[in-house]
Parts: C-alpha cells; structure tokens; sequence
C-alpha cells in the first residue's frame, strides 16, 4: 500500500514524527483544564525587556540539507532559507521536549524539501506542528518562539520566555494556544487588556 504525503503526516512518520512520538498522550479533556487552568492565573506585564537582537551568523554559499524522511538533498542559497536549515535542530530538540511533557505532536519540516514541500510552485520555508488528541490532529504554521511558549505552557508555567529573552505571560497567547492545541473556542470570549498584554477569558459554557 502506497500512501500519500497527506496520509503519512496524518500517521505522524513524516518530518520530525521519525522522532517518536509519546506513549502517553494528553487528551483533549486534559488540555482544556490545562487551559482554563492558564486563563485563571493572575494578570502579569512582561517582565524584561529582553536582550538586543543579534543576527545569525550564516555561512556565505548554499546549505545542503538532508531530508531525514526521503534522504533528499536540497541546496538552499536564500538568507532566510538558509537560517531556517540551522534552525531546523533547533526546532527539533524543542518538539523532543513538547513530547517528553506528554503532547502528541511532531515537527513538518518538509517546506525545507524540494521532494517532500507540498507546494513546489515556491521554495518558502515555514514550520508547521501537527497536533494530535482524542484523534483529532490539527496542522499549524509555526513561529520561530512559539514552541517555547508551548514548553512554559505544558510546565503549567505563567510565563514564557520570546527569542529576545523577553519575558511574556502566557495569557498573552491564550487564543493562539487553543489555536495550535486545535481546541473548541465555542462559547469562549476573549478579552485583548491592551495596559498588561494579557488575553481575559470572558466566557466558556
Ligand atoms: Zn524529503
């Protein structure tokens, strides 16, 4: 049986999914308290102001990169393409963790494959994360310090930390949250507090 791209992100062994994925897995029952648990902490403001931004060093010429699930080789010469192959490790020892905390997900990094991308009209790279409960998987682009956020949060942590070192609470991301978690907002309303960056759940049946 031959099956389709689709199919094997959907069975999680395409990009990162080669990384296993946990035996234990969070239910979306779970991930919902662990939501509401979230939306209840107290209001705080970022807490720093973060470190200047340094740029990558990235070599002159392409980058080759090996694609770990159909073994390509794909020359990247694009400034960003190319800082995206070095963050590639980057984003794949952080989705080890998100595993390790218990959330069934993996990594697609298959935009950095010119045979695995699914669209080859274009050679822009994103990172997608492929969440998946009670059987459920949701599929969304990534940004870059959007896993760490994803840690603090399954730390039950109350805030996390932006790739400036800036400190952020995580009710600054609720919505996004239940976004990439796939889960229901029917009945939720939220809040934007524009003094202290925080998202106020106003409402959930
Ligand atoms: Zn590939």
């Amino acid at each position: 049986m031959k099956l389709s791209k689709q199919a094997l992100i959907a069975l999680g062994i395409t990009g990162a999914g080669v990384l296993g994925c946990s035996r234990t897995e969070l239910t979306r029952e779970q991930l919902d308290k662990m939501l509401m648990e979230t939306a209840k902490k107290p209001v705080t403001s970022a807490l720093s102001d973060g470190a200047p931004c340094y740029s990558m060093m990235v070599p002159v010429g392409s980058i080759e990169y090996l694609c770990p699930v159909c073994k390509t080789k794909t020359h990247h010469a694009k400034r960003k393409n190319k800082e995206d192959v070095i963050n590639a490790s980057w984003y794949r020892e952080k989705m080890k963790r998100i595993q390790k905390l218990g959330l069934n997900a993996t990594l697609d990094e298959t935009d950095l494959c010119s045979q695995c991308r699914q669209d080859k009209t274009t050679d822009t790279v994103d990172f997608y994360i492929l969440v998946t409960a009670d059987k459920r998987s949701v599929r969304t682009r990534l940004n870059f310090s959007e896993l760490d956020m994803l840690i603090a949060f399954l730390e039950k942590k109350d805030v996390w930390k932006t790739e400036n070192d800036i400190i952020r609470p995580l009710k600054g991301k609720l919505p996004r949250l239940f976004e990439i978690l796939g889960m229901d907002t029917d009945g939720i309303l939220f809040r934007f507090e524009e003094k202290t960056g925080n998202w106020i759940l106003e409402t959930k049946n």
